[in-house]
């Protein structure tokens, strides 16, 4: 009975599902800490395979170096819970079911997961860090209810491109909006997780209230200029040109 000590999420996660978008620091941190509290449904999305270079923040070790992060990660939930429903999928993100869970270092991957949330009506949770994930970003978004992912974070698009690298010129689907890997502490990533985890225990109706009003949440563990290891909870405006009701349509068309 490994659900001893968390009976009561444990029947409230047991039916639930959630899609990992993107399963490299975050996606992998957050997977392993939702399985541990009784999440008994997971889809795991991501294109890429483990490399040497994510041992040092991630859940996986060494062992695992080559395989597809989506398989190496679905064996390490099932170790956790044999009897996990989870599918793996190596693949961009395309669409998913359930709560769409985007740990992604990709602003287009981002966006897409927000058409899908505003065209299906799925609930998303997006995590992320800056600084050296000395700093890290949670956002809710719920059709209806709250604003979504664009309405924050659309202004990043006007930025210059941020990904480098000589397959700019030779692959044809090269991402330009991703994030170059950066610095950035396993102990960092895990406490900015542990904060994301509240919040998709909150959209998933563990928690007994989320806060619709501030679905923004800042994490500060050291960034210089905040004040140290605090949570800000942050309004965001609704009615960017992508959760416009006139514009649903289009999306749909798209997806
Ligand atoms: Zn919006």
């Amino acid at each position: 009975m490994f659900y001893a000590r968390n009976t009561r999420e444990r029947e409230l996660l047991a039916d639930a599902r959630v899609s990992v978008i993107g399963c490299g620091s975050f996606g992998s941190a957050l997977a392993d800490m939702l399985v541990r509290a009784g999440l008994g449904r997971l889809t795991l999305i991501d294109p890429e395979d483990f490399a040497i270079e994510n041992v040092g923040r991630h859940v996986l070790t060494g062992a695992d170096v080559g395989r597809a992060k989506t398989e190496a990660l679905a064996d390490h939930l099932r170790k956790i819970n044999p009897g996990l429903h989870v599918e793996a999928r190596r693949e961009k993100f395309r669409t998913a079911e359930g709560l769409l869970l985007c740990c992604a270092d990709s602003r287009r991957c981002e966006s897409m997961v927000n058409a899908v949330s505003l065209v299906h009506g799925l609930p998303a949770v997006f995590v992320g860090a800056y600084g050296a994930a000395r700093a890290g970003e949670v956002q809710i978004c719920i059709p209806g209810k709250t604003p979504c992912r664009e309405c924050f974070a659309g202004f990043r698009d006007d930025a210059e491109p941020v990904a480098d690298g000589p397959e700019r010129y030779t692959d044809p689907d090269f991402d330009e909006t991703r994030t170059p890997a950066r610095a950035g502490l396993w102990g960092s990533i895990l406490a900015i997780a542990g904060v994301a985890f509240h919040a998709v225990l909150g959209v998933l109706g563990v928690r007994e209230t989320i806060d619709t009003e501030r679905p923004l949440w800042i994490v500060n563990l050291d960034y210089e200029g905040f004040r140290p290891y605090a949570v800000t909870y942050a309004k965001v405006k609704k009615g960017c040109p992508v959760c416009d009701e006139s514009k649903i349509a289009e999306l749909t068309v798209e997806w």
